[in-house]
């Protein structure tokens, strides 16, 4: 049994090529077999929050690299770390912990570098069901990509060679004889575990381990004995024999996103996934990376799952969509109707799960039921009145308890009214402000709490208005509260950008809803009130701007981590006088309402 991070792992050593490895097993060994591969400069403990997650499910599988934390190392150490002999360890390992049935691979950093050699290697087949790869491209896929971008230059193809080239600077700097060793066995080993922290945000907590030095100085062979080589002379034949899922960083400062472009021609079916975090996922994204890998495996084992994995060809759009959004849990206010409704419709259709909340219980549950047809894996309605502190406080624990913690949360919820600021009793005030601020404020406060704990990033987006930046006479209330969630937006993005958390405004012109009809009109009697309402009402159906585009909006806005997002082209226009001229905002605001 195993100490430190990875407690209560069974270990057993395994003898091959004049080396001994350190294995660890988690987990059932009657389940499928998932195996991970740590990276450089790592040992098998880079692994230890996954492998906990993976293990409730499956039969999991870590060993150090050769060299790396209790591995001994080969010598002489140069031409010990080659591709091939790599394999041999793998195989070795497999043998002895899996030898009846294929593996489910997954690797990260260098260990999914080896990975993509063992999948694509004629000696290892059968013995992989399925490849996750994580931040680390095939040597040979690399070499060909390199290749293809020399042969017939563009301006594009040369930007993105010197892009990828001005991130491969270690990868220069390992080439270097005895220099990297010193540097890791002396300053460079010590201040590691800092660096981590600061630039990746890397949470302390045992890892790295104390191996680490070594680790780094032993795997700079792992460069030196294949990089060169490899990406000189690719193999022609590098077809993966299993089925791949690409799990892709987007903040990756070490590898660009645009090396698997050509992933398609040399594997048959690829999965991809995006995760907006830096290079080290395996700490700082663990539950999401046990999730798509849980998902991928089972889709492998169960082909029943195979819908799930492998999304049918969409536009590239909604194809982006799928790739982020794929199992994460969404959560949104005022679901049961207009932009909310189509928000959660959109996320489903992503594959997210979804929680659509609202005042309406039944609205919910209707909305939910169709999210669940469109394509969420899981979906729920929840009756809640946002501007409840309490209620919103029972639904987080609820929803933390029985679904998980909220990956997005889209406080969308708010009510309409109209009416000068005089016509505007306190009672009126108070309503507009409960819902549309206060509900966004307890959103924030109580949901984007257990994100922030959770410390594996996520995203708030809150759901303004144009009005927020557009003054009106005839909207005194409704804009103070929408400008009110603007800025709260805005102050909130600033606090949490440090914790991989996104906060980004929506701020929709005239949307065809059912908010006007909805709508209160503030000193008018009943019936002037309806006629108002029905007036509004033909007025946006005339305009016709569909909630679905706003929902559009929202996925591109979480997706591209956008602070204000102005939707429709008045409100776009709008933005750019508040910006540029706001005189002539002022004069607009003057103008009598068309009611
Ligand atoms: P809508 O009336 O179609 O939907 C709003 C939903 O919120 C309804 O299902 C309602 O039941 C729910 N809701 C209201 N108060 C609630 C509360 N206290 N707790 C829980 N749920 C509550 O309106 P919509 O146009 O889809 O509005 C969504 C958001 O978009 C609102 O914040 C609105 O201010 C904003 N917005 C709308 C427009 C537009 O032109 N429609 C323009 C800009 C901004």
């Amino acid at each position: 049994m195993s100490g430190g991070l990875l407690k209560g792992a069974r270990e057993r050593w395994v003898r091959t090529g004049g080396v001994e490895l350190c294995v660890a097993e988690l987990g059932d060994s009657e389940r499928p077999t998932v195996f991970l591969v740590h990276g450089y400069p790592d040992s098998k403990e880079v692994w230890s929050e996954v492998a906990v997650r993976l293990a409730e499910h499956f039969h999991v599988v870590l060993y150090d690299v050769r060299g790396h934390g209790r591995s001994t190392a080969p010598t002489p150490l140069r031409g010990g770390f080659t591709l091939e002999k790599l394999t041999d360890d793998f195989l070795a390992v497999a043998d002895a912990v899996s030898p009846d049935g294929p593996v489910h691979l997954v690797g990260h950093d260098w260990g999914s570098v080896q990975a993509w050699e063992f999948t694509t290697v004629e000696r290892t087949r059968g013995r992989i069901a399925s490849f996750t790869s994580i931040s680390g491209p095939s040597l040979d896929h690399f070499g060909h990509w390199i290749k293809k971008r020399m042969t017939r230059p563009t301006p594009r193809k040369v930007g993105q060679l010197l892009g990828q080239g001005a991130k491969s600077w270690y990868v220069y700097m390992l080439h270097t004889p005895v220099l990297p060793e010193l540097a890791w066995r002396g300053p460079l080993g010590k201040q590691w575990p800092r660096l981590l922290a600061r630039v990746e945000k890397v949470p302390a907590g045992g890892y790295p381990t104390p191996s680490l030095p070594s680790d780094a100085a032993h795997g700079a062979w792992l460069y030196r004995d294949n990089v060169r080589a490899r990406l000189s002379r690719p193999r022609a034949d590098a077809h993966a024999h299993a089925p791949v899922q690409l799990i892709t960083p987007t903040g990756d400062m070490f590898l660009s996103p645009k090396l698997y472009d050509d992933l398609e021609q040399w594997v048959p079916s690829v999965t991809r996934r995006t995760v907006a975090a830096k290079h080290w996922v395996p700490r700082t994204r663990p539950d999401q990376l046990a999730a798509w890998i849980g998902q991928f495996v089972r889709s492998v084992e169960t082909p029943a799952d195979k819908a799930l994995a492998v999304p049918a060809k969409r536009g590239k759009r909604a194809d982006a969509y799928a790739q982020r959004f794929a199992g994460q849990l969404v959560l949104v206010t005022g679901a049961a109707s207009g932009i909310g409704r189509a928000t959660a419709f959109a996320f489903a259709e992503a594959g997210a799960r979804v929680v659509a909340v609202d005042r309406d219980g039944e609205g919910a549950s209707r909305t939910a039921e169709l999210a669940a047809l469109i394509g969420a894996p899981e979906a729920w309605g929840e009756q809640v009145d946002v501007s409840d502190e309490a209620a919103m406080e029972k639904l987080a624990e609820k929803v933390a308890a029985e679904y998980g913690i909220v990956d997005v949360l889209v406080n969308n919820a708010g009510i309409g009214l109209s009416g000068s600021f005089f016509a505007t009793t306190s009672e009126d005030w108070k309503k507009v402000l409960d819902v549309n601020l206060w509900g966004v404020i307890h959103g924030c406060r109580i949901f984007g709490a257990q994100m922030a704990e959770r410390g594996q990033g996520g995203h708030i987006v809150n759901t303004a208005s144009a009005a927020a930046y557009q003054p009106s006479k005839a909207l005194p209330a409704y804009s103070t509260s929408k400008a009110a969630v603007l800025m709260l937006s805005e102050c909130l993005r600033a606090e949490l950008a440090g914790q991989g958390i996104g906060v980004s405004a929506i701020c929709p012109g005239f949307v065809n809803t059912n908010i006007t009809a909805t709508a209160r009109f503030a000193g008018v009697d009943a019936e002037e009130e309806k006629r108002r309402q029905k007036r509004t009402s033909r007025l946006y159906g005339l305009r016709n701007y569909p909630p679905e585009k706003v929902a559009d909006a929202i996925l591109g806005a979480v997706l591209t981590n956008r602070a204000v997002v102005p939707v429709t082209p008045e409100a776009r226009g709008a933005h750019l006088l508040s910006r540029f001229t706001p005189k002539a905002l002022r004069a607009i605001a003057r103008l009598e309402p068309p009611v």
